[in-house]
């Protein structure tokens, strides 16, 4: 048995978790927020945020750090600690730390997710100075310029068709000579006249000095390098959810995103999931902190009938 009790922990202090830990606090809960690293979660990764309404420009730790702020004034419990698994036992849950167990009447899984690297030269040291892996967060930046995609899936194909709002041509860098995304979606890309696919190819490199300046480009069928001049790369080979600490305990969809119904329940009574770990169509933050907030109040419902049972 854990030899700490609290009402609602929270695992991730990222905009979703922190969001769950204002809305319990105020909410009359004992909040314990739980985090492995920074508290900011992947806004800490970019050097701007503009969509977050009210706060016209910020840079993600800046705005990372507003919510940490925010939910210290309503004296939420933040602590650094790893979990490494969520238990439901009868009539409780027991999170399991690096720091110890913790017995809870009710868990928010607010551990977003993470988007997986090309691996190229070039790619880390670019990261938000012209690499990108969100045309939502991003794309508006680009505003006239010449931009690369990389990936072959719906997201790629989407995305780029998307980013042709803002960018004046839009190279898809694929390693096939067809892309694997839904018919529908090719032809509305192939027939959009500022997307130029480059086939069989794939990203050797990026350069620039500071803002991505050029992306070298190998064909894989005669290894010939080119090179093309263009402001900005967007990456979509794949997002993944940080969803360790709960698979097999909850239901998810096969690359592991937790299902949960409206109100942000999973699958096992007590256990909400909020933000980008859910499945779910818009990972951003606005969508991370309103999960968050339907998170809270579930569970301040549920800990409320649960106090209701115990008095
Ligand atoms: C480079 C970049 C730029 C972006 N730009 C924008 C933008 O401009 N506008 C916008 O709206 N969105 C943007 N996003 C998306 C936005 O950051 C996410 O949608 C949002 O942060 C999701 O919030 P979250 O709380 O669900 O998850 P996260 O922000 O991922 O936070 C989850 C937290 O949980 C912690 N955690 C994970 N596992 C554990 C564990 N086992 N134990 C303890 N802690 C754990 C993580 O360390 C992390 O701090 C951007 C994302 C990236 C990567």
């Amino acid at each position: 048995m854990a030899s700490e009790k609290r009402e609602l922990v929270i695992i991730g202090a990222g905009p979703a978790g922190m969001t769950a830990a204002i809305y319990g606090r105020r909410a009359g809960l004992d909040v314990l927020l739980l985090e492995k690293g920074a508290t900011g979660g992947q806004i800490n990764m970019t050097s701007e945020v503009e969509n977050w309404p009210g706060v016209q420009s910020a840079t993600g730790p800046e705005l990372g750090n507003m919510f940490r702020e925010h939910a210290l004034k309503f004296k939420a419990d933040i602590r650094i600690a790893d979990v490494k698994k969520v238990e439901a036992r009868e009539g409780s849950r027991v999170v399991a730390t690096d720091k110890g167990d913790i017995e809870a009447d009710a868990v928010i899984v607010a551990t977003g997710a993470y988007f997986r690297r090309l691996g190229c030269e070039g790619e880390a040291e670019h990261i938000g100075q012209g690499v990108s892996y969100c045309a939502v967060c991003d794309g508006a930046f680009f505003e006239g310029e010449e931009i690369a995609v990389v990936g072959g899936g719906n997201t790629a194909v989407e995305e780029g068709t998307y980013l042709t709002n803002f960018a004046s041509k839009v190279y898809i860098i694929h390693r096939r000579d067809e892309f694997r995304a839904d018919r529908a979606a090719v032809e509305r890309a192939l027939a959009n006249p500022k997307i130029v696919p480059v086939w069989n190819s794939v990203v050797e490199k990026i350069e620039g000095d500071g803002l991505v300046e050029n992306v070298v480009v190998k064909n894989v069928k005669t290894n010939a390098l080119s090179d093309l001049k263009v402001s900005g790369v967007f990456m979509f080979v794949g997002q993944l959810p940080y969803d360790d600490c709960v698979r097999g305990l909850v239901n998810a969809t096969k690359d592991g995103w937790v299902i949960t119904d409206e109100h942000m329940a999973t699958s096992v009574e007590g256990i909400y999931a909020a933000g980008d770990v859910r499945d779910k169509p818009l990972r951003q933050v606005v969508t991370a902190a309103s999960d968050g907030a339907v998170a809270a109040m579930s569970a301040s419902a549920f800990i409320g009938r649960i106090r209701h049972a115990r008095a």
